[in-house]
């Protein structure tokens, strides 16, 4: 897409701009039970999310949209909280009870063992929402389908992994984007989530 097109759309709730960026200073700390895990230089509240330490960025959606980027911690919150990825508002459908969902082929895993279900990173999108998604990229036209679940759990992060060093140091091993479910405890403490990863239940097609 021509950025003369994209100034047309609003740009949705989830998408990163370029003044959100945050410094990381990260490290490796010995746990009060033995082993290393990574952390921050200075540890704040709010950083560690589902047993995962979460990426730090900034909420101010200032600065040149960033299209191919999420924001960690709204994309966080439209998982948690089932809000439309565009508009930031809730996202059940307040006559069903069902949330809305555009599943990805890039975004969406079915489950072996869930027949209606699945895995996704990218959040749900409101009723009303749907047609201006569709319409900020042309792709999901060819490669999506819309839905609506009836719940989803928080399941799995995306994260960047790091090895620890001489002194502590985190030096990133290059693995980005890799699939940790919340119960491997030990591939978490060198890992720096970056997106919260949900299991839908009960997915249908939705009726149009
Ligand atoms: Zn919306």
């Amino acid at each position: 897409m021509t950025s003369a097109a994209r100034t047309q759309l609003r740009v949705p709730y989830v998408i990163a701009h370029a003044d959100e960026a945050a410094p990381q200073h990260l490290r490796f700390t010995r746990r009060p039970l033995g082993g290393l895990r990574l952390a921050y230089e200075d540890p704040r509240r709010g950083d560690m999310a589902h047993g995962a330490l979460r990426v730090r960025v900034l909420n101010n959606r200032r600065g040149a949209p960033q299209w191919r980027m999420l924001n960690t911690l709204r994309q966080w919150r439209c998982m948690e909280k089932l809000l439309c990825q565009v508009c930031g508002e809730p996202a059940t459908d307040p006559e069903s009870g069902r949330i809305p969902w555009i599943m990805t082929d890039t975004a969406f895993r079915e489950l072996p063992h869930e027949p209606t279900g699945g895995l996704t990173s990218a959040p749900p999108t409101c009723r009303a929402c749907i047609p201006e998604a569709l319409a900020t990229c042309p792709q999901l036209h060819i490669s999506s389908a819309v839905c609506t679940v009836a719940r989803a759990i928080p399941a799995a992060v995306l994260a960047d992994m790091f090895t620890p060093g001489p002194g502590g140091r985190a030096i990133p091993t290059g693995e980005h984007n890799v699939e940790i479910s919340l119960s491997e405890d030990t591939l978490l403490t060198h890992a720096l989530a970056t997106q919260l990863i949900v299991q839908v239940h009960d997915l249908r097609p939705a009726h149009t």
